[in-house]
């Protein structure tokens, strides 16, 4: 039984003094979620990391948005592995459209920062989605299938039953423009089972999650679809009311 997973994605947004207020007044979530079954947690820019993970409840999942490969050397303005565990920061998005659109973050690049994630116990969030133009073109399930398969190239059944994958079409993220709950369905289902092909039976352990103008309102109907096990969640994971409203809305 895969355990719900509810994640906010900041980006650049909140000061470290407005991330440590969230993680005050989010505290009674959390302890809801824990009740629930319901794994909950945001991933802050890095300079308010510390800030939610010292004030959150502690079964706050706090993860970072970008990791590198490296433990340390000449790479300006980069945060290692290493960095992120003496702050007790276990889990990593990795891979966000984003990130892939303005830092070159290629598949190749996500597959050497979830060796490294998963060398120290630690737990990707890797983001998978196709653009637009990709969609248009009904190309969707040949540049998912590419970045699954070659983003967890070569690792083990054991390595990766613990990752998590967030399926996030690209021209759904902050749009307002979310995919329907058959286009999820239907792409998240693939996904599972190209991990099937991968990894085997491990494959119903690993967590997949919807993401892509996510809202309390329409975050139910994800959840009941039988591939989806949460939702990765930018804008409407800002405000401690909306956040909480797609808690309230799952259990
Ligand atoms: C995201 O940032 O991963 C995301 C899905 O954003 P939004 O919910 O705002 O579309």
């Amino acid at each position: 039984m895969r355990r719900k997973l509810l994640l906010g994605n900041w980006k650049m947004n909140k000061t470290s003094a407005e991330a440590k207020e969230f993680a005050l007044e989010t505290k009674e979530l959390v302890e809801l979620a824990s009740k629930n079954n319901i794994d909950i947690g945001v991933a802050p820019t890095y300079l308010s990391l510390a800030a939610v993970k010292e004030n959150a409840d502690k079964r706050m999942i706090v993860a970072a948005q970008n990791c590198h490969f490296n433990d340390h050397g000449a790479f300006t303005g980069e945060i290692s592995i290493p960095m992120l565990q003496e702050f007790g920061i276990d889990w990593v998005l990795i891979g966000h459209s984003e990130r892939r659109a303005y830092d070159n973050e290629t598949n190749f690049k996500c597959h050497e920062k979830i060796k490294a994630l998963l060398a120290n116990k630690m737990v990707p969030v890797y983001c998978v989605g196709e653009t637009l133009g990709e969609f248009e073109a009904g190309e969707t399930k040949d540049v998912v299938s590419a970045q699954v398969k070659q983003g967890l190239e070569g690792f083990s059944a054991e390595e990766v039953k613990d990752i998590v994958i967030a399926y996030e079409p690209v021209w759904s993220i902050g749009t307002g423009k979310n995919a329907s709950t058959e286009i999820a369905q239907d792409v998240c289902g693939f996904i599972r089972n190209i991990l099937r092909e991968l990894f085997g039976k491990v494959a119903d352990e690993i967590r997949i999650l919807y993401g892509g103008s996510v809202k309390p309102e329409n975050i139910k109907a994800y959840l009941s679809c039988p591939d989806i096990d949460g939702g990765l969640v930018g804008g409407a994971s800002l405000k401690k009311e909306s956040y909480e409203g797609l808690l309230t809305n799952i259990l």
